[in-house]
């Protein structure tokens, strides 16, 4: 029976932080473990988000692609679907959806996955540019973005919760990625007003977190030095 009470998360974002970016999962694997996700390739190799069990990937360049099995991921979260509508919204600033959802599930202190689908008055994205090893620190690759802005686009927004507690394991709060009707735009959110949308949540009961034990750096790393907090905040909102 598949499972859809758990987020599969492979690695932590605290990872990311020194430029631990080597690709420690293959796409093939992330796929036995959800069919919705997002993520980030080998060197921050742009944004990845995997809808309906397809992963794509948004370039640094704004070009979106589809991911193949032997693409590596440093960092992926995937569940499967089973999202519950929760509202319809009307002109609506991201930021406010954010505080109404957890007004009305009270989800404050677990993981939980939205589904945002319909028109978006206007949304920023990013996608970072692939480093090559020896990798920079999370800090120095997200220097090397580009911001993309749309208006009036149809599309997906999949967002991941974590509570606040576990900020360095994941994002602290809401981490969302986007992908238009079109394929032609998306990337990692940063800012976003809805037209018209359905938003749908689903709740989990457990993390699942795997570690990539087969990277000696990673085995290897002193995360004690690491500003991992001020990093994140700078590098993912
Ligand atoms: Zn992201």
């Amino acid at each position: 029976m598949i499972d859809k009470k758990t987020l599969y998360q492979h690695s932590t974002l605290a990872t990311l932080v020194p430029g631990l970016l080597k690709g420690t999962l293959k796409m093939s694997e992330l796929l036995q473990h959800g069919d919705t996700g997002i993520g980030t390739g080998e060197g921050l190799d742009g944004e990845l988000i995997i809808l309906d069990g397809q992963p794509y990937q948004v370039r640094s360049t704004g070009e979106v692609k589809a991911v193949s099995a032997n693409f590596t991921v440093p960092f992926a979260n995937a569940h499967f679907a089973d999202f519950k509508s929760l509202f319809a919204v009307n002109h609506l600033a991201g930021k406010q959806l954010e505080t109404q959802i957890l007004a009305a599930t009270h989800y404050q202190n677990i993981f939980f996955a939205v589904k945002v689908s319909g028109r978006f008055k206007k949304i920023q994205t990013r996608a970072v540019a692939k480093s090559e090893s020896p990798y920079p620190t999370l800090l120095a690759t997200a220097k090397a973005q580009k911001i993309f802005n749309a208006e009036d686009i149809e599309g997906t927004l999949i967002s991941y919760y974590a509570p606040q507690l576990f900020n360095g394991v994941a994002v602290g709060g809401y981490h969302s990625h986007f992908l238009a009707a079109g394929y032609g735009f998306g990337g990692h959110v940063l800012d976003y007003t809805i037209n018209d949308a359905e938003v749908q949540v689903q709740a989990f009961t457990t993390l699942e977190q795997h570690f990539p034990l087969d990277d000696p750096e990673f085995m290897a790393h002193d995360f004690a030095a690491d500003n991992i907090a001020n990093d994140i905040e700078q590098a993912e909102k």
